[in-house]
């Protein structure tokens, strides 16, 4: 499935100038010390934001600060560092609450990332509540961690995995979603955005029709959170998992947020120190919420980040960011058109982050590699959603995926670049 857009009307920013005045984006970019730096004697163009996001000095700081003066294992310590190191984890926790509109703090469990949270779901929901013949349904634009869980499960379990497919524009057909949603389903879990398309998928009514037909809904929000404002009660889903690396946080730390009232039914995901009450070799009572979930020491110093991104997203406000990349993916899409043959993959109606492209004559490979050359970061490859890839009948895609902190004039360099690439492939 490839759709070439028309270039007849004017470009989103041409319609719009007055947005991008308004956000700050030369000052944001100082916030963030890496985008100074050069690559292969060019200055970086930093455009694979969907792969993991830069650090603004701030979230560096706070991590800095952390283990230079802050350092000790939470929860169980009597002494004042650890103490300190306790409050600053449970203040993350309190932070990311607010920041995804969560009702009560024990609602967000701190996990590793997306795909630890996807897991854990499968792992403990799954495991204890779908039965031989019933039914999940996920979506044609899954990335892998919102597919292999499942699937595992059904193995396990017997159970059968469903797909809402794809229409030609790269939206899902949600009259075929209607179709398969039944009393077997048991779980329907989709992502908010897609990491390869950048389709926003409307999910506050894909939650609502699934929790209709009895089943719980989880979405993914890894590509979602860093491009626009999430809440939950808006939403309405089960549960909600992200990354902290692709929200200008740390690697390995991520969050599920899960309405309390599952967690409490839910049995742990793993067991081991802090996630209980009290253990005898007979029997184990296990700790209440959040606790019940983060078995072993967390990751403390990536908690305190992820509060710090969160600090730094809020100072700029997600609507203005909202609003500033919206009219950057306008312009993107309307400056890639305009490259000789460039067919950009999928047209969805609401759209952002990535946008995935193949060049005639070109391996999206090649494309990856020779932009390197040139100091432009995009992927190429299947962007961990091969059976994505099978639907749009291609082996691959390049893909720039862009930031807060990305500019009109780093798109123009990637649109002059890439018609000279095309040039030199077709003189
Ligand atoms: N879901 C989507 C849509 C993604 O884009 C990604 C990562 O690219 C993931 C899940 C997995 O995220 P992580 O590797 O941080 O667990």
């Amino acid at each position: 499935m490839t759709t070439i857009i028309e270039n007849s009307k004017p470009s989103l920013y041409e319609r719009q100038p007055e947005i991008s005045t308004r956000f700050p984006v030369h000052q944001v970019r100082e916030d963030f010390p890496i985008l100074s730096s050069e690559v292969r004697g060019r200055k970086l163009v930093y455009l694979d934001n969907a792969a993991t996001t830069q650090k603004p000095q701030s979230v560096i700081q706070a991590v800095t600060r952390y283990y230079k003066g802050e350092n000790a294992n939470i929860h169980r310590g009597v002494h004042y560092l650890s103490e300190q190191a306790t409050q600053k984890y449970e203040n993350a926790r309190r932070k990311v609450g607010a920041f995804i509109g969560a009702t009560v703090n024990c609602e967000v469990i701190f996990t590793r990332g997306t795909t630890e949270s996807i897991n854990l779901v499968a792992q403990s929901y799954g495991r204890a509540f779908v039965r031989e013949g019933d039914e999940i349904i996920i979506s044609a634009l899954e990335h892998h961690s919102n597919i292999v869980p499942w699937q595992m499960l059904c193995q396990e379990k017997g159970a059968i995995l469903r797909i809402i497919p794809l229409l030609e524009n790269g939206e899902l057909d949600l009259g075929v979603f209607d179709k398969l949603l039944s009393s077997k389903t048991k779980v329907v879990a989709v992502t908010q955005l897609s990491n390869v398309l950048g389709t926003l998928v409307p999910v506050r009514q894909i939650c609502k029709k699934a929790r209709d037909a009895g089943a719980v809904s989880l979405v993914d929000g890894a590509q979602s959170t860093p491009h626009l404002s999430v809440d939950m009660q808006q939403i309405g889903a089960d549960f909600f998992a992200f990354s902290g690396h692709k929200l200008y946080g740390p690697t390995g730390i991520g969050v599920l947020y899960g309405r309390a009232e599952l967690l409490e039914r839910m049995p742990p995901y793993q067991g081991g120190g802090d996630m209980i009450r009290s253990v005898s070799f007979e029997h184990t009572e296990y700790a209440d919420l959040p606790g019940k979930f983060e078995a072993g020491t967390p990751n403390i110093a990536g908690a305190i980040g992820l509060g710090a991104a969160i600090d730094y997203l809020q100072s700029l406000g997600m609507e203005r960011i909202a609003a500033y990349e919206a009219e950057l993916d306008g312009y993107t899409r309307s400056r890639l058109q305009e490259v000789e043959g460039l067919q950009i993959q999928g047209n969805p109606e609401e759209h952002r982050g990535a946008v995935s492209f193949t060049l005639d004559g070109v391996h999206p490979h090649d494309i990856g590699q020779l932009l390197d050359q040139e100091g432009i970061a995009i992927r190429a490859g299947h962007h961990c959603a091969q059976p994505l890839m099978k639907c749009l009948g291609v082996p691959a895609t390049a893909r720039l995926s862009a930031g807060l902190y990305n500019t009109r004039e780093e798109i123009d360099m990637l649109a002059s670049s890439l018609q000279g690439l095309r040039t030199l492939f077709h003189p």
